[in-house]
């Protein structure tokens, strides 16, 4: 009788302690939720004037302001455009947290992709006099099904900062087929450069949201420290993993790997003939 009744109070004890863990759980939820809506609407509330102020610098920018006023407006223009980046970034890294980023599976060709990637990057490479280059797979299928939205954001953002840390350099994205038949693909991505590097106590928290390298590195090259944290989140919802190598003075290497659908059947598009 007595072992019975022990049996009862620790039942009724872990049930107690179970629903306790659930309210846990749902105020959790609920503070989580309200918070993603708060940054929501407070970005959403900051996007709509800045816009007014980007586009009135934009219009007297145009206006062949005097040389004191053009100092001005391109410090305005600067900050600005820094402000929009960062509101977009703070709403992408927002919309992924709360689940709202889904995979879109679209046909298209990695070659084309990167060469274009590649085409409206290049005034940023001759800027810092970088020789940028691709080196692409011939194996890889032409035809793959992806998501290359989320690819071109992904590499938007690591070739952005392998131009912007490197100087009078080389900068080179790799793709390679790992293994691959008719069905799928398993594609490796390499982005090196030959710039500042980061040292190896911060290799681990450069993925971190708002980590920089230092202080006189981020007034040096400016940025908002979320293009990493975004770019690990965009890797791992497609099912990949981002790693780093780098050695300070030397150069970077960041590298992913992710599995594709190879189309072997695609709808060919014919061109219109000319009227
Ligand atoms: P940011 O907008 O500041 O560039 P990121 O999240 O893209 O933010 O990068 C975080 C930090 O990682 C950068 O401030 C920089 O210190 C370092 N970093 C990123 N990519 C490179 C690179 N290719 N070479 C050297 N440092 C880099």
């Amino acid at each position: 009788y007595k072992t019975n009744k022990i049996k009862k109070k620790s039942n009724q004890l872990l049930q107690e302690k179970n629903s306790e863990l659930i309210v846990e759980k749902e105020k959790t939820e609920k503070a989580s939720q309200a918070r993603s809506d708060f940054l929501s609407t407070v970005s959403h509330e900051l996007r709509t004037p800045l816009n007014a102020i980007n586009g009135i610098t934009h219009l007297l920018l145009e206006e062949d302001p005097k040389k004191s006023q053009l100092h001005y407006l391109s410090s305005l223009k600067f900050s600005s455009n820094y402000l929009a980046t960062f509101i977009n970034e703070i709403l992408e890294v927002n919309r992924i947290d709360s689940n709202k980023v889904e995979i879109e599976y679209i046909n298209f060709n990695i070659k084309n992709l990167l060469e274009d990637i590649k085409n409206s990057l290049q005034e940023q490479a001759i800027k810092n006099n970088n020789n940028f280059s691709l080196t692409i797979d011939p194996k890889i299928p032409d035809n793959l099904i992806g998501d290359p939205t989320k690819l071109s954001q992904i590499f938007m953002n690591l070739i952005n900062n392998a131009l912007k840390f490197t100087k009078d350099g080389k900068v080179n994205v790799t793709a390679k087929l790992i293994t691959g038949d008719t069905k799928t693909a398993k594609i490796w991505f390499d982005i090196t450069d030959t710039g500042i590097g980061i040292p190896d106590d911060k290799q681990e928290i450069v993925f971190e949201s708002f980590s920089q390298g230092s202080v006189a590195i981020n007034r040096k090259y400016g940025g908002t420290g979320l293009g990493l944290t975004i770019v690990k989140k965009l890797i791992e919802i497609l099912g990949g993993t981002i790693a780093l190598k780098s050695k300070l003075g030397k150069g970077s290497t960041f590298t992913f790997g992710l599995d594709f659908i190879v189309d072997s059947n695609p709808v060919q598009i014919t061109e219109k003939p000319a009227i």
